[in-house]
C-alpha cells in the first residue's frame, strides 16, 4: 500500500513543485541524484571511472507536454555525448522514450532516437532505452526493433521482470542481437499484467537470468538484491562465462558497499547516473523501493543528515546463498 501510495505521488504536480523548491528535500535527493547540470553529471561520472566503475547517464524527465520540450532533452543528450566523446569517459546514455516525446509524435520521438544513437555511436557508447509502464513497453521493443533494423544497433532496452510478458520479450530481443537490461521494474502496475508479490518477481528475474547467461552475449543485470547477484555470478561460474562477459548495474546512491564489493572481486559494474532538474518522479520511485527510505527522509528534514546514516543498515554478504 505505501509503495502504492508512493508510486501515485509520483504523478502528483503539486508535490512535486513543493518537494522542488524545498532546499531539506534536495538535501536527501542528492543521495540519489549527482547534480542539475551537465558540468555536475560529468563531475561524478569522472570520479566514478577513475574508480572502475562504468556509466550510464541519464538526464532525469519523462512524459513532456510538448515537442519542444522532447527537442530541448535530445540537445542535453547531444551535448552530454560530446562531453563523454571528448573525456573517453566509459559511459552509456540512458533515454526515456516519453522524455523524447513518444506520446506526443511517435515519428518525431523515433527521429530523435536515431540522431542520439548516431552520436553515441561515433562516440563509440550504447544508448539504452528505460523501460516506462505498461503502456509504452510494446511500443519501447518496437524503437529496439525498428532502430537495428536503420542500422543502430547501439540501441538496446531494459526488460521488467514482474511483467508477464518479459520472457518472450527477452527472447524476442535477443534474437536480435539487442542489448538488454534486465530490472525487477519500478511502476505501479495491475495483477493481471505484473507479479504482485516480491517473491515472485524475484523467481521471474532469476529466470530471465538464467536464460540471458545461456544465450546473450553480453547480458546487463540491473539489481542491488544480493541474492540475485549470488546466483547471477555462480550461474555464471557454472556455465563458465568470463567475469567480463556480463555486468551488474546499480542505480548511484544504492548499496555503495556492494558496489565496492564486485569491482573490488574483479566483476564488471555500470552505475546508472541520473542528472537535472526535473527529478522529482525518479526519486519518489526510489523511495517507493525501500519502506525504510521514507524513515530516513523523514529523519533528514528534522535533521541535518550524518554521513554514518546515509549507508543501507543492511550487511548481508553478496555472496549469501540464494
Ligand atoms: C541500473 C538500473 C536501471 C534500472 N532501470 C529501470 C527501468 O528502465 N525501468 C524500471 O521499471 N526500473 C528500472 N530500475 C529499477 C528496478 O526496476 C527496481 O525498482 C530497483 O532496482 C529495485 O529492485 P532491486 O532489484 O534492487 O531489488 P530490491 O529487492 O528492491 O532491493 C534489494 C535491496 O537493495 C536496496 N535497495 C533497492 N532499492 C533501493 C533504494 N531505492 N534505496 C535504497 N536501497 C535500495 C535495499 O537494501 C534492498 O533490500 C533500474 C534499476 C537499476 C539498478
Amino acid at each position: 500500500m505505501l509503495r502504492w501510495m508512493l508510486l501515485q505521488a509520483a504523478d502528483n504536480p503539486t508535490l512535486a513543485a513543493f518537494a522542488r523548491s524545498s532546499s531539506l528535500v534536495r538535501g536527501v535527493v542528492d543521495r540519489y541524484v549527482a547534480g542539475e547540470s551537465i558540468e555536475d553529471g560529468i563531475a561524478a561520472a569522472s570520479a566514478l571511472a577513475a574508480g572502475g566503475i562504468d556509466l550510464t547517464i541519464d538526464h532525469v524527465g519523462e512524459f513532456v507536454d510538448s515537442m519542444e520540450q522532447a527537442e530541448q532533452a535530445a540537445e542535453v543528450y547531444r551535448r552530454l555525448l560530446e562531453h563523454i566523446g571528448d573525456r573517453e569517459l566509459p559511459a552509456g546514455v540512458s533515454v526515456k522514450p516519453s522524455q523524447f516525446g513518444l506520446l506526443i509524435d511517435r515519428d518525431a520521438c523515433v527521429a530523435l532516437i536515431h540522431d542520439v544513437a548516431k552520436r553515441a555511436a561515433a562516440a563509440g557508447v550504447h544508448v539504452t532505452l528505460d523501460m516506462e509502464d505498461h503502456t509504452v513497453t510494446e511500443t519501447t521493443v518496437r524503437l529496439v526493433e525498428e532502430a537495428h533494423a536503420a542500422g543502430a544497433t547501439n540501441v538496446g532496452c531494459a526488460v521488467q521482470s514482474y511483467l508477464h510478458r518479459t520472457p518472450e520479450d527477452v527472447r524476442r530481443l535477443t534474437r536480435l542481437g539487442a542489448s538488454i537490461r534486465l530490472c525487477k521494474g519500478a511502476y505501479a502496475e495491475p495483477a493481471h499484467l505484473a507479479h504482485q508479490r516480491p517473491v515472485e518477481v524475484t523467481r521471474a528475474y532469476l529466470r530471465d537470468a538464467r536464460y540471458l547467461l545461456r544465450e546473450a552475449t553480453e547480458p546487463r543485470f540491473a539489481t542491488h538484491d544480493h541474492k540475485l547477484v549470488g546466483a547471477i555470478k555462480r550461474e555464471a561460474a557454472e556455465l563458465g562465462r568470463d567475469r567480463g562477459s556480463y555486468e551488474f548495474q546499480m542505480l548511484y546512491g544504492v548499496r555503495p558497499d556492494m558496489q565496492r564489493a564486485l569491482v573490488a572481486d574483479g566483476y564488471r559494474l555500470r552505475l546508472y547516473l541520473p542528472f537535472g532538474s526535473q527529478w522529482y518522479p525518479y526519486f519518489t520511485r526510489r523511495l517507493a523501493e525501500r519502506p525504510a527510505n521514507l524513515v530516513f527522509f523523514a529523519r533528514s528534514l528534522t535533521a541535518a543528515p550524518r554521513p554514518d546514516r546515509v549507508e543501507e543498515p543492511e550487511t548481508a554478504s553478496s555472496d549469501q546463498a540464494w
